[in-house]
């Protein structure tokens, strides 16, 4: 069958744009290999109507559910690559299924790097946070360790300030910090301690030490990862020439989120621009509302 619009990615951004297709009724697949953010936060706190915050996994349920009522279909695969043929397109994917495509949305999103993931994953979005725009408020005059990696852990524990002042910085990877950096640190007596970290103590998600290879345990009531190096799947978009801002986001129209490829899309944290789930949601149903006007030959 072809395909009115193949969606690579089935996150918040994809999934919102198939909601917004599927009432248009369009012909719409939704390929998804199953493992973006989403998977890892279980509490988004700043989503309007949710104020004791929702998981990924819940929106990522709900949005399926609603999606496939409005006859969406579903699979569950990875794209490995994208052509164009004519004017539309062939997506390949690593079970070796080909689908063909009139339009194509990318909302791919990133994938963070966080070595400590085994010992932190059960404390992400309850306790341990990655955005201080999402969740600087959680650590408000909270006891709070920033677990990172040189420079960006650092700037992480400073941006946080903001919030409160009883910060511990944890060096995991120890690297180099400059003299400049440190006398920030000294100026707001902030304690640096390098070492890898090697558990961490929580309950029902809720952190309450840091335990370190040099043998300190570090007590605390929230947590912030900041190792930087996250990796953009953009990969498979910039096959077909979609153009790329220097950090690997794919660049779009501001308003109608098209690629600079004609009838290809992005959407999400794979686009440059603030990488939250409400910021998803919007270029999800604006991407689709324009791939709309191009189904019906008017954009
Ligand atoms: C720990 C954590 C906490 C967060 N907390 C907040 C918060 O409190 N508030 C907030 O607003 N935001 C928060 N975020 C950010 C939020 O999760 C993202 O902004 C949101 O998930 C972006 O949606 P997306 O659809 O662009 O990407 P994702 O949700 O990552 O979905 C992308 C999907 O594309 C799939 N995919 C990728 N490549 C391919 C391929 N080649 N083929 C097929 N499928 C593919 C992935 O498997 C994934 O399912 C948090 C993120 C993390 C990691």
């Amino acid at each position: 069958m072809q395909y009115d619009c193949v969606i690579v990615g089935g996150g918040i951004a994809g999934l919102q744009a198939a909601v917004q297709l599927g009432r248009y009724r369009h012909r719409v697949l939704v390929i998804d290999a199953g493992h973006g953010r989403w998977s890892l936060c279980q509490g988004y706190h700043n989503v309007l109507g949710w104020p004791d915050g929702v998981s990924g996994q819940t929106l990522r349920d709900l949005g399926r559910m609603q999606a496939a009522e409005l006859g969406v279909a579903f699979a569950a695969d990875e794209v490995v690559e994208a052509t164009a043929v004519g004017d539309q397109f062939r997506v390949l994917c690593q079970s070796g299924s080909l689908y063909p495509a009139k339009t194509l949305l990318f909302a791919t999103g990133i994938v963070d790097r966080i070595p400590i993931l085994p010992v932190v994953r059960e404390c992400l979005g309850i306790s341990v946070y990655v955005c201080p725009d999402c969740d600087g408020y959680e650590v408000t005059e909270r006891r709070t360790v920033v677990i990172g990696a040189g420079k960006v852990g650092a700037n992480m524990a400073l941006t946080l300030t903001y919030w409160t002042d009883d910060i511990v910085y944890i060096n995991h990877e120890m690297t180099d910090l400059d003299a400049d950096v440190r006398a920030q640190f000294n100026q707001r007596s902030i304690e640096i301690i390098a070492s890898p970290v090697t558990r961490i103590d929580q309950t029902n998600g809720r952190i309450q030490s840091v335990v370190l290879q040099n043998g300190r345990m570090v007590r605390a009531e929230r947590g912030f990862v900041a190792f930087g190096g996250n990796t953009v799947n953009s990969q498979v978009a910039r096959q077909l020439g979609v153009t790329l801002h220097t950090n690997r986001h794919i660049l779009v129209h501001p308003r109608t989120k098209m690629t600079n490829v004609p009838n290809v899309w992005a959407a999400g944290d794979v686009v440059a621009h603030s990488e939250q789930v409400t910021v998803a949601m919007g270029e999800g149903a604006q991407a689709a509302i324009w791939i709309h006007k191009r189904l019906l030959g008017e954009a």
